[in-house]
């Protein structure tokens, strides 16, 4: 059965069925593959998995010409042209990793117009051989897969990327899709001023998974609140996902869940290849099998029946969060996530931005999408909606209020006015600042407030001081939390360098002033040990 050499002329909807076997089109792929059909430009915005490639394979095989795929990832250019080749397409790829032999035969297949859809790597395309092959053959369409790798602003930049800015000068009237999961403004801006696609329409969609049920609480017991939340998000074969900040805690966590009696696996960056492919081959099969892992764990994770997501530590943006979530729940079966944060981790973070070498522009991007996260962290309104307003979505239809399926939705947060509790601690923080202008930590100021005469209390003679004892009507754990609703609008700060020393900001003048409200979660704050939301 030879692959089909060329199908153009069929109609959008013949080629959905006969070649990918769908019945229609999803969400807005019909909009997009029309646009392109009359040989529009645009930027497709879709979440992993929401449909992207027919996006272009389908006008691709509608349109006269060769249709041109770049791609930065070698294995999913492999993929794709396995599977186009099994449906009776004749697609090839061009990259760096491909034996001499089989380049060759790819281009004499080309030579011959015996290729329609090539997959190809950027570096490889923008060769001035390859140019000047393609400016003498009929082009169905250039799609630019994983089109963030041209933003400097975002985590996967690759230089080779750059060069694609050329396509829109010297093939002005081919047709050009860029297409990425990664949806937040800048990037996206980015992406369109680099592709030359400012004046082309952006398409987005799909960002909701209604299906995965998102969750968050502060840390309070991390291995218990885990504990619960697997026992009750796992279905006893689905596969569980525990992302932590560190490579040695993914050996940790792997370890306490072994001991825990789970079939548990570690992942991350440092580990040789072979025992990578290992965990990996592992993960893809094991029932009810959990894996502990660093961020590095992500790509080619296919297994549909991923049920649940941890992260036990805060990720560095909603557009990492939600990539990482979006790995649970691909059979559109209940999955759940949650999430656990501490004043720590928020305070951590941002002294890493603060302190990496980057420029001054990205800091202030990579603080923005922090503090998102931390938002949606402390929502006291639905996170889902937050998330999704991070990538310029609605919730639905008249954008409702409540998603149904995030823990505040669900149960909704108690607010009270915190306003005095805030001007204690604050106060308190204040009133034990040495003459250095050092500040203490969260520890000691939670004696001091609480009245407890420890040797450093003594010995710094805190308890003399107006605020001692004058937080004995709260427990430790929520004066802890008061403190990190307090970092989490940025009226403390921590410096992590200096023993977390609690240091006031602008922030807090208002509210020690009498100024400004300070909202506190209830949960956070009345209860001595806050509920393990989790295990709901
Ligand atoms: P993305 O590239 O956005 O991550 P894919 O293009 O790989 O997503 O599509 C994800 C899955 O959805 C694939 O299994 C694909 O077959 C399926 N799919 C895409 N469009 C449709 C459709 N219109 N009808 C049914 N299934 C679809
Ligand atoms: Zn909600």
């Amino acid at each position: 059965d030879q692959p089909r050499q060329d199908i153009a002329g069929e109609a959008p909807e013949e080629i959905l069925h006969r070649v990918f076997g769908h019945p229609a089109f999803r969400g807005r792929q019909e909009e997009i593959v029309r646009h392109v059909m009359a040989g529009g430009s645009g930027l497709v915005l879709m979440p992993t998995g929401g449909g992207k490639s027919l996006c272009y394979q389908v006008p691709a095989l509608c349109r006269p010409g060769l249709g041109i795929v770049v791609s930065p990832l070698i294995a999913l250019m492999e993929d794709q042209v396995a599977a186009l080749r099994q449906q009776g397409v004749a697609a090839a790829a061009l990259h760096s990793d491909l034996p001499e032999e089989q380049a060759r035969e790819v281009r004499r297949d080309l030579g011959r117009g015996q290729v329609k859809l090539l997959y190809i790597s950027p570096e490889r395309l923008t060769l001035d051989g390859t140019l000047d092959f393609l400016s003498r053959r009929d082009l169905a369409l250039f799609a630019i897969d994983e089109a963030h790798c041209v933003s400097q602003w975002g985590h996967h930049f690759r230089p080779e990327y750059r060069g694609l800015g050329l396509l829109a000068e010297r093939f002005p009237s081919v047709p050009r899709l860029a297409l990425t999961a990664t949806a937040d403004p800048r990037t996206v801006e980015d992406i369109r001023a680099q592709l030359g696609l400012s004046e082309s329409p952006v398409f987005r969609g799909g960002f909701d998974r209604p299906n995965i049920f998102i969750s968050a609480a502060p840390r309070e017991s991390e291995r218990s609140q885990l504990r619960a939340f697997v026992k009750a998000a796992s279905d006893g074969t689905g596969a569980g996902i525990v992302y932590c900040g560190t490579r040695a805690k993914t050996e940790q966590t792997a370890e306490w869940l072994r001991g825990d009696g789970h079939d548990a696996l570690c992942f991350h960056a440092g580990m040789d290849p072979e025992a990578k492919r290992q965990s990996h081959r592992r993960f893809a099969r094991g029932d009810a099998v959990i894996m502990a892992a660093t961020i590095a764990f992500g790509m080619g994770i296919d297994r549909p029946d991923v049920r649940w997501v941890c992260h036990l530590d805060l990720p560095r943006s909603p557009e990492s969060w939600y990539q990482e979530i979006g790995r649970a729940g691909r059979d559109g079966l209940p999955a759940r996530a949650l999430l656990l944060y501490g004043a720590g981790d928020i305070a951590l973070a941002r002294h890493r931005i603060q302190e990496s070498p980057a420029l001054d522009e990205q800091k202030r991007i990579e603080r923005a999408r922090l503090e998102a996260m931390v938002s949606i962290a402390e929502a006291a309104t639905c996170r889902r909606r937050i998330l999704l307003r991070c990538f310029g979505e609605a919730l639905g239809p008249g954008d409702p209020e409540n998603c149904g399926a995030c823990d505040v939705c669900r149960d909704p947060p108690r607010l009270f006015d915190g306003t005095v509790p805030a001007q204690k601690l604050l106060s308190a923080v204040l009133r034990t600042r040495l003459p250095s202008g050092m500040h203490f930590g969260l520890g000691h100021v939670v004696d001091v407030l609480r009245g407890r005469v420890t040797p450093k209390v003594a010995q710094f003679a805190h308890d003399k001081v107006k605020t001692f004892g004058i937080g004995a009507d709260l427990s430790d754990a929520a004066w802890r939390g008061v403190a990190r609703q307090l970092v989490a609008r940025g009226a403390l700060d921590v410096a992590i360098e200096n023993h977390g020393e609690l240091v006031p900001t602008e922030a807090a003048r208002p509210i020690l002033k009498g100024e400004e409200k300070v909202l506190l979660r209830e949960e956070t704050v009345s209860a001595a040990t806050p509920r393990e939301r989790a295990g709901r």
